[in-house]
């Protein structure tokens, strides 16, 4: 095909859910590519001679490659290429934002669509299930020593998956009574079917992963006991699970909830009803998922405060499109100042204009309120959504230095902390970030903990390492 002629295929629009339809269950909105769809966008490609969608991709999945074998028909070839360098290729190609990612630095970008790199990789692991092909990799021979990964997010599941394959005993302990961290409490079923984090939970218990739920290290059990136990090292997974206050009068009212809060009653199987009329604080995709979550247990009048503009949002386009087709509207410029309330419960929530000051070099401008622009809003239940802190229960017995924003500060190479024997990762170092930057640094850490145990140089030749145990098709 010539240039030409890929330039003209325009992007692959997948099926989806009518709003009306979407509304009334938690049943995944999108339904992917089918092949001749995946075929068509992958020609789209121009496999260029210097891939700016590798440097975009937090793991560097070798993107062209694998487009390249899709569009010659070696689906599977093409889903190993992905492997080779991704631990949860079902995870992330649902739930990464491409657009600021892989996507957002493709070069077709430039002048119209970029190609759907998430959607065609999506595709792949789709076809592999479809085709009852086996999408693990090998499990390594067992080696006498254990490792404890406290937090089953993607972090702790990403060390857990390359450290196992490599034939150390791996322990993954979590505070809640379901799997997945952030992906199962954090992200609703519509936009991450369960099923799929099950599978990745069934192959590591499969390499011989063992798994305990509602243990609340800091609390059951302390650091030191692990090492007690005889767990040789410890990975701190335990993401960002603490909600931000907005630091208002009345925030302590019946009828305030915080966003990740709300978001774990619901995902872990509460239908809580919040009442007719809901507004969520925030521009996130938490917030944007607080406000599908409502319409979807019921509350048929929601919508959302944001205090910048729509070209502000940090949530990912493809989310705030759905929401809007799903009836949420965007108050812009507005925040909340006060939370007023009859008996203990909210009834009214006081807001704010903004307007936006001066910018930052990133180019992001600062909201600035607009005296004397006050307006009530009536309400049954207002859900801030503003961002995410590190809970540090798990750090109880044990003096870890933090940064000042409260996550843990560690070896920025080997993402080892300051007691040698513990490393960390994922958001409990970054803050809230996106699952491929948890897959990322649960890679670094495997090879850290690895060298660990094996007595060698946690910094040498860093920049040759390759991560343990991926990409080894399973026979
Ligand atoms: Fe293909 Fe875009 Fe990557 Fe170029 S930058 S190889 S067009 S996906």
């Amino acid at each position: 095909m010539k240039p030409k002629e890929r330039l003209a295929i325009p992007r692959q629009k997948p099926k989806e859910l009518s709003p009306s339809e979407r509304i009334s269950s938690f049943d995944e909105v999108v339904s992917g590519f089918d092949h001749d769809m995946a075929v068509l966008e992958a020609e789209r490609c121009l496999q260029c001679k210097k891939p700016t969608c590798r440097d975009g991709c937090p793991i560097h999945n070798n993107i062209p490659e694998f487009i390249r074998r899709l569009r010659e028909g070696d689906v599977e070839g093409a889903y190993w290429v992905v492997r080779e360098t991704s631990s949860l290729p079902a995870v992330c190609s649902r739930v990464c934002p491409h657009e600021f990612q892989c996507e957002g630095s493709c070069v077709r970008g430039k002048k119209g669509d970029p190609v759907s790199i998430g959607m065609l990789e999506r595709y792949l692991v789709d076809w592999m299930v479809a085709n009852d092909r086996n999408i693990h990799v090998a499990c390594g021979l067992p080696k006498d020593k254990k490792v404890a990964i406290v937090g089953a997010g993607p972090a702790g599941m990403t060390v857990a998956y390359y450290l196992a394959h490599e034939g150390y005993e791996c322990t993954i302990f979590d505070n809640l009574p379901v799997l997945g961290g952030m992906l199962t409490v954090g992200i609703p079923a519509y936009r991450l079917p369960r099923d799929i984090i099950n599978k990745e939970f069934d192959a590591l218990r499969g390499c011989g992963v063992n798994i305990v739920k509602d243990v609340t290290i800091g609390r059951d059990k302390t650091l030191e006991d692990l090492r007690s136990d005889g767990f040789s090292a410890v990975f701190l997974g335990i993401g960002a699970h603490s909600s931000r206050k907005l630091g208002i009068p009345g925030e302590d009212l019946e009828g305030v909830i915080h966003g990740v809060d709300y978001l774990r009653k619901i995902n872990i199987g509460e239908r809580l009803h919040l009442g007719k009329k809901v507004v969520v604080v925030g521009g996130g995709n938490v917030a944007i998922d607080v406000a599908r979550c409502a319409l979807r247990t019921g509350s048929d009048d929601v919508f959302i405060l944001y205090r910048r503009t729509k070209t502000e949002m940090p949530a990912s386009q493809a989310e705030i499109h759905h929401l809007e087709e799903e009836g949420v509207k965007i108050e812009f410029l507005a925040a909340p100042v006060a939370i007023h309330g009859k008996d203990g419960k909210l009834d009214r929530i006081e807001c704010i204009r903004m307007e936006l000051g001066e910018c930052d070099m990133s180019g992001r401008c600062r909201p600035v309120p607009v005296d004397g622009s006050n307006f009530m809003i009536e309400a049954d239940a207002i859900i801030p959504a503003i961002s995410q802190r590190v809970d540090h229960t798990a750090l109880k017995d044990m003096d870890l230095k933090l940064t000042s924003w409260g996550t843990l500060d560690v070896d920025p190479d080997t993402l080892q902390s300051s007691v040698p024997w513990i490393f960390a990762g994922g958001d409990a170092v970054l803050g809230p970030q996106t699952v491929a930057k948890a897959v990322y640094q649960g890679k670094i850490v495997a090879e850290s903990i690895r060298r660990f145990l094996e007595g060698e140089d946690l910094k040498k030749d860093r920049e040759k390492w390759e991560p343990v145990g991926g990409g080894k098709k399973k026979k």
